[in-house]
């Protein structure tokens, strides 16, 4: 089945064309996609005939809300999403004073088995296609009625595992043809899958980058992040560094705070002068304990002398405001619940 929504103007008008269809019919199609139309039936100006096509050769792709957590302490929403084949995804959407924030899911789990990660954890099923992420976006949109205005790919899966489907996401959510969000306001996260790094840095797309470090040496990093095998922090750096310097564009590192795993004073310093000269922000997270790995967020002691060390080596570091702790809204932890079949 051919999944329309992940086509742009120019592919959609190959794919009608090739099938004996006028080249206008695209851009009515691209219309409706836009208005988000449920069914090709809804297509009420495109013609029976091409309309009977579509339906027997094409897909909407969709995203459906099948639960949203509300939290009572702000206004963070947790949503589970079912996609078409039953597999069900998370997203977060969080208000800021600058508009709404939506965490979005890149593959329904993820292979890159980080300890302290829910979804790492819960196995991998599948890739998501850029209409499943276009999709989890007007999915909260409509649920919250509200235009939203800053995404980040930091829900579940590694989206650098997922390159060429996260690449045609960001060209075809940045595009007036659809929700029309610029690069600037969209940041990717990685666990640092280095060639990819530098694929993403040599496109120069303006989009932020956030890398999860987690610790700035090769024995602690490996212990909690196996891809640290494959590509070692002095590797991961150098590509942080890369991006800086193509894309012009502040790089944000992040580091879960660890009780006893990563949260001393000598780590604190091997952390600042690894990161020395770097246009970069460091966003510490007291760490979610949801594998039950035992882990224990660092103590609001240790955050605090943590960033007091890294400030006095000059680098810029805040703890991250956690927004949402009552429905647990660290990606993962509710999908947990669910698997293929069930609501
Ligand atoms: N795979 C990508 C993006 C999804 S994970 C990546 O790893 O960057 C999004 C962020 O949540 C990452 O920084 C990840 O390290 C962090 N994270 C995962 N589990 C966490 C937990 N239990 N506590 C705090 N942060 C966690
Ligand atoms: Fe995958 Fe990111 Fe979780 Fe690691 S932290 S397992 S890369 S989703």
């Amino acid at each position: 089945m051919t999944d329309v929504k992940s086509m742009n103007l120019s592919e959609l008008t190959e794919y009608i064309t090739s099938n004996g269809f006028e080249r206008f019919r695209a851009k009515q199609i691209l219309d409706w996609i836009k208005r988000d139309a449920h069914s090709f039936d809804d297509m009420t100006n495109i013609p029976a005939k091409l309309r009977d096509f579509l339906k027997a050769d094409a897909y909407l792709a969709s995203a459906e809300i099948v639960r949203a957590q509300h939290s009572r302490i702000d206004d963070t929403v947790k949503y589970l999403y079912k996609l078409f084949d039953g597999e069900y995804v998370e997203g977060v959407l969080m208000s800021y004073h600058h508009g709404r924030t939506i965490c979005i899911s890149t593959q329904v789990g993820c292979k890159m088995g980080c300890t302290f990660c829910a979804t790492g954890k819960s196995g991998f099923s599948r890739s998501l296609t850029a209409s499943e992420m276009v999709a989890q976006i007007r999915s909260a949109e409509t649920d919250c009625s509200e235009r939203i205005s800053n995404v980040v790919l930091m829900g579940m899966g590694e989206p650098f595992d997922n390159y060429d489907n996260v690449i045609r996401f960001l060209r075809l959510v940045s595009s007036e043809d659809s929700l029309n969000i610029g690069m600037r306001h969209i940041t990717v996260s990685t666990c640092g899958i280095v060639p990819r790094m530098y694929e993403f840095a040599d496109l120069k797309l303006q989009c932020g980058l956030s890398v999860s470090l987690h610790a700035p040496d090769d024995e602690s990093r490996s212990r909690t992040m196996p891809i640290n095998r494959r590509y070692p922090v002095a590797e991961v750096i150098r590509a942080s560094r890369y991006y800086t310097e193509k894309t012009g564009r502040r790089i944000t590192f992040e580091y879960a705070l660890i009780d006893s795993e990563n949260d001393s004073d000598e780590t604190a310093r091997s952390l600042a002068s690894l990161l020395k000269g770097m246009l970069c922000h460091v966003n510490l997270i007291p760490v979610n304990n949801v594998t039950g790995a035992g882990y224990k967020k660092s103590s609001l002691k240790r955050q605090k002398v943590f960033v007091d060390i890294l400030s006095a080596h000059g680098i810029n570091a805040t703890v991250r405001r956690t927004l949402g702790s009552d429905i647990d809204a660290s990606c993962g932890q509710l999908r947990r619940k669910y698997t293929k079949g069930d609501a």
